[in-house]
């Protein structure tokens, strides 16, 4: 990795996601070009190995070749009220699907029948629409929540990570008729698999960063051998290319990925920023802007921070690949 020096940004969030106000990482580079580590700072050392060899992979190897040129997407509806949801759906690009974040703390089950009324409205009959809870519902609430979304929506595409554990996603499923997507129970699972075992899911959701680079997640896509839905870590256009390249390797793609996720920050660090067009995102790799890297760039005690913590999972990373 002809990385010794890194480079770190930090980018505003429109609207606070997954707790965060703000998103930041690292941009390395190799003989492949540019790439993005930029693991959530509550993944500790190990459990961010995986992000820096997906990082690896797209500086040092470059991705496998696609099999389409162009990736329908969602747009991604935050815990916002009814009026704020309706216009990003509006605004999205063209996206004729939408995933709406449920299960947000402090709000009930009002707010999220009015947002997802809203998506309703502003999508059109034609269009899909997804719920993703984090794992916020026990089995009981997700049944009970689930029958009362789905109407409010006029009909779910899937609800994902309902619950938490494979086995509650798998007692869930057979209490519901909305297809259930797995997120978390197979980017923090100790076995991906089990999901699939368990017949917990009807779709996964794979993460290029989390679960280790392209060729890493089209091996388990393989293997667990469910539909697959691509989808961001909240990443840079620099990352996302690697979700990009992801989504038009695999040979299915039936559902719109969760890649549209640009949107999500004030500002970007390629000038062409991975956006959709039409519902959906141009297969092509990303080139940091150098003054819009320099406007993103990190505070001296997060640069020291990110430099202290590249260095420790690239150890970790390496005991793993020894072990
Ligand atoms: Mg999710």
């Amino acid at each position: 990795m002809l990385a010794p020096d890194v480079v770190v940004w930090s980018l505003p969030m429109r609207t606070r996601f997954r707790g965060l106000t703000s998103r930041d990482g690292v941009l390395v580079r190799g003989d492949a070009g540019w790439a993005e580590f930029s693991p959530f700072w509550d993944y500790d050392d190990e459990e961010s190995a995986g992000w820096w060899r997906a990082a690896h992979e797209a500086a040092e190897l470059g991705w496998p070749a696609p099999v389409r040129d162009r990736v329908p997407v969602n747009v991604t509806v935050p815990a916002v009220d009814a009026a704020t949801a309706h216009r990003i759906v509006t605004g999205s690009g063209g996206c004729r699907t939408a995933k709406v974040k449920v299960a947000e703390r402090g709000q009930d089950v009002s707010d999220e029948i009015a947002r997802l009324e809203a998506v309703r409205d502003a999508i059109g009959p034609g269009g899909a629409i997804r719920v993703d809870a984090n794992a916020g519902w026990d089995v009981d609430e997700a049944v009970a929540r689930l029958a009362v979304l789905d109407r409010a929506a006029g009909g779910l595409e899937y609800a994902e990570q309902p619950v938490p554990g494979v086995a509650d996603l798998a007692a869930l499923r057979r209490r519901t008729h909305v297809p259930i997507a797995a997120d978390e129970s197979i980017r923090r699972a100790a076995d991906p698999y089990a999901v699939a075992r368990a017949h917990a899911a009807d779709v996964v959701v794979l993460k290029v960063q989390p679960l280790g680079g392209v060729r890493a997640c089209l091996d388990l896509a393989e293997r667990i051998g469910l539909p697959v839905v691509v989808s961001s870590a909240l990443e840079s256009s620099v990352g996302l290319a690697a979700g990009v390249a992801l989504a038009a390797a695999l040979p299915e793609l039936p559902y719109a990925c969760g890649l549209a996720t640009a949107q999500l920050l004030t500002a970007d660090l390629v000038a062409q920023p991975l956006l959709p067009v039409d519902g959906a995102l141009p297969v092509r790799r990303t080139q940091p802007d150098p003054a819009l890297v320099a406007a993103a760039s990190a505070d001296e005690a997060l640069t020291a921070r990110w430099r202290t913590r590249t260095a420790a999972v690239r150890a970790a990373a390496a005991r793993a690949d020894r072990a």
